[in-house]
């Protein structure tokens, strides 16, 4: 799986996918992350990528050439290169679909991902329109960027290509690895820490019992969870 990653701030992913399991994962070859730098395809010897919206309002836009070039640009290298690639490109934007553990599943299949970070007050919607294939946001809040939703999806895409995690299984039995269930609550040593005790029913060495607390707790927990939601909505 390959990652594009568009970005006027492309210094901001160095850190994070720098360390641990992605770090790994690109060492391993298993994933690869270019960043690009918007400013790298402006126009002007000032590398403006933004202006004043039509209509008036609050703040800049990033332009529609260079965001248009910048993922022409990595379309016609992956032509060149892989010739029958499978790719997606998403753009970032508070107003895009909730991202969901059912859509890192589906771009796992992907062989590349075109990602796209806006600024600012966002980008011109003819980018949205014509050159971008799905619109996500992580969350109903705004951030200042879409660098973070970018990671985000970089990191949960990842973990689901086989070989990046040690433990397939825990893909499997994880929050979220089927709609709606959560995880169960687990605990580690000591036994008991200040007053607080780990359920006894983890220490009776039962399998069978194990299973069963673990699936009611998980259905428990998700059923309180979903309430909570609705509640919310
Ligand atoms: N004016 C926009 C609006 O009201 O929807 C918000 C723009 S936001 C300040 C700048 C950029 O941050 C967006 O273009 C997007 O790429 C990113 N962003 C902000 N919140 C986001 C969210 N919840 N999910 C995904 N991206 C987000």
């Amino acid at each position: 799986m390959h990652f594009d990653i568009i970005s006027l701030f492309p210094e901001s992913f160095h850190s994070y996918f720098g360390v641990s399991i992605l770090k790994r994962a690109q060492e391993d070859g298993l994933i690869s992350i270019t960043t690009h730098n918007l400013r790298d395809y402006a126009h002007d010897k000032h590398k403006t990528v933004d202006d004043t919206p039509y209509g008036g309002g609050a703040g800049m836009l990033l332009k529609v050439e260079p965001l248009t070039e910048a993922i022409e640009d990595i379309v016609s290298q992956k032509r060149k290169k892989e010739g029958k690639e499978k790719s997606r490109t998403i753009l970032f934007s508070a107003k895009g679909k909730t991202f969901t553990e059912a859509d890192a599943k589906r771009f796992a299949l992907y062989d590349r991902l075109i990602l796209i970070c806006g600024r600012y007050e966002g980008i011109d919607e003819r980018v949205t329109e014509h050159f971008v294939d799905e619109e996500f946001s992580i969350g109903h809040y705004v951030l200042t960027g879409g660098e973070i939703p970018a990671m985000i999806v970089v990191d949960a895409v990842s973990r689901l290509i086989p070989g990046v995690l040690g433990n397939e299984e825990s893909v499997e039995t994880e929050s979220h690895s089927v709609e709606g269930i959560v995880e169960y609550p687990q605990y580690t040593k000591p036994e008991t820490f200040r007053e607080y005790t780990v359920p006894e029913v983890l220490l009776s060495g039962n399998h069978g019992l194990i299973v069963k607390w673990r699936e009611e707790q998980s259905q428990k927990i998700s059923t309180e969870r979903r309430k909570e939601e609705t509640k919310e909505i």
